[in-house]
């Protein structure tokens, strides 16, 4: 292939990328915006591979065969609720991609062509790998723990090392010393290059062990944002451009989201890049503090929901475990029937990934105009008649109000303000981050013990 197809090849798919992100952006063109993204990244694959200079190609192949059938098994059988684990280990392959070609760049470095910039050229290479595979490593152990804390294989509580603020200026520091050893070394120096690469490894894996399990959410977009990164210093590595321009976008529009969750849960984004946020843990009330909590049965609930003419239902984590958003959307055209006003109320982390309630609701048919943010609903639950809360806790959690709480100051849906809380769950269990819940034992509150689709099956049948 030309250089000449090449280069528009690859403008055609960096257009491709972008217009992808923008229909991602909204529910209704998300999926344009994914087939966008799908033919970019054809497009892409097909100019690399065809493109000049590349050899080997039936290699080439054989990785493609065997690395897409493990990617349509897995994608074939994740739940919806193991996204994030299955986002967070892909973005540590991306990371790991990142470490080996900054050392098999490093140990074949690229021709440079002899004359008086072959220096600098040389120098900014050298660049280019180190932080690559600083990167790349930090990428590779932080998505690592990401994913051990979400699939419940690591525990979720921060790790609250002694002096962990200076641990991280040490494995920075340390790490820039010997960026000046490796490009002041002749021809690099390798036992840098390695030293660095084992502190970045360490330093991925305190930075989110250090983060508590109600942070997450803000972790796995922003190691979103450092895989981009990790892949665009591979693209100036290689020389190429498309890499370099994906993961720019990649690692911008990660950041960009990790902001506006940050800003959501009132956290600071510094505090959050640096790690080591959700730690500021305080004493968490034990049950007997709280008081009593009342029960409801299915019969009560549908009862209390006839005598409505408002309500809202906020679903949460649990809901996606039971999947019970089928009967919901059941029971919510029912309601709407009778003339109910029903509404839905959605907090921005709710579930295990940011949109994953609108993306179940979308699927069980419930209509958009209907599914409200927390900002737009708050207000409104004063004049609300029933709350529904389906499978969620940390996110109605009224302890966020409370200093000292380690979920202070995230804001919360304020269904408490509501005549009437139903909260459908299995057990007084916590949610997520571990905290108490005292919504449950407010005296307006009841709680509809057992499994959610089962709840709200049993509601639809009294009524
Ligand atoms: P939570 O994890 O706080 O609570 C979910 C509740 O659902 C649990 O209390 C559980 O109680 C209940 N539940 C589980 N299974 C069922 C079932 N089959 N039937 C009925 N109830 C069930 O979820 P939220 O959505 O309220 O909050 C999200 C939490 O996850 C936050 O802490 C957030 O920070 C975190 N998080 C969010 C991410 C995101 O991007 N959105 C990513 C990672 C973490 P019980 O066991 O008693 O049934």
């Amino acid at each position: 292939m030309s250089a000449g197809i090449m280069t528009a090849a690859y403008i055609i798919a960096a257009i491709l990328f972008i217009l992808s992100l923008n229909g991602l952006s909204k529910q209704e063109t998300a999926k344009r915006g994914n087939l966008y993204g799908i033919v970019g990244m054809a497009i892409a694959i097909f100019a690399t591979v065809f493109s000049d200079g590349v050899s080997g190609l039936a290699w080439i192949i054989l990785a493609m065969v065997i690395g897409g059938a493990i990617g349509v098994h897995k994608a074939k059988k994740v739940e919806m609720t193991e996204m994030p684990e299955l986002i967070a280990i892909l973005h540590s392959f991306v990371g790991m991609a990142a470490v080996l070609i900054g050392f098999n760049s490093f140990i074949v470095p690229p021709e440079v062509i002899p004359g008086p910039d072959a220096h600098a050229e040389h120098m900014i290479h050298l660049v280019e790998v180190f932080l690559g595979i600083f990167i790349g490593a930090v990428t590779f152990t932080g998505s690592i723990v990401a994913y051990g804390k979400l699939s419940g294989k690591f525990s979720s509580a921060p790790l609250n090392l002694p002096a962990k603020n200076w641990l991280n200026i040490a494995a920075l520091g340390s790490s820039a010393l010997l960026l000046m050893m490796f490009v002041n070394a002749e021809n690099g120096s390798m036992f840098a290059l390695l030293l660095m690469t084992l502190i970045a490894f360490a330093f991925g894996v305190h930075l989110v062990a250090s983060i508590g399990g109600a942070d997450m959410p803000v972790v796995v977009s922003m190691l979103n944002s450092y895989s981009g990164w990790a892949a665009a210093a591979t693209g100036f590595m290689l020389s190429n451009d498309l890499l370099i321009i994906t993961g720019a976008l990649v690692g911008s529009s990660g950041a960009i989201l990790s902001y506006i969750m940050c800003k959501a849960m009132n956290r600071s984004f510094i505090s959050v890049i640096l790690g080591g946020f959700g730690s500021e843990g305080g004493a968490v009330a034990s049950d007997a503090e709280h008081g009593e909590h009342t029960e409801a049965s299915a019969d009560e609930v549908a009862e209390m929901l006839r005598n409505s003419r408002s309500v809202v239902i906020v679903p949460g984590y649990g809901m996606a475990v039971a999947q019970a958003q089928y009967p919901v959307a059941d029971l919510t055209r029912k309601l709407r029937d009778k003339g109910v006003n029903v509404r839905f109320g959605i907090h921005p982390v709710a579930g295990r990934l940011p949109g994953h309630m609108n993306v179940l609701l979308a699927e069980a048919k419930v209509p958009y105009d209907i599914v409200l943010e927390m900002d737009e609903i708050n207000d409104d639950f004063a004049d609300t008649d029933t709350v529904l809360v389906i499978g969620a806790n940390d996110t109605v959690n009224p302890a966020a109000k409370e200093p000292g709480s380690p979920i202070a100051g995230m804001p919360v849906l304020e269904v408490w303000n509501a005549t009437n809380v139903v909260i459908f769950k299995r057990s007084m269990a916590s949610g997520y981050a571990g905290v108490q819940n005292p919504l449950f034992f407010k005296e307006n509150s009841s709680m509809l013990f057992g499994d959610a689709k089962a709840s709200v099956d049993n509601i639809l049948h009294a009524l």
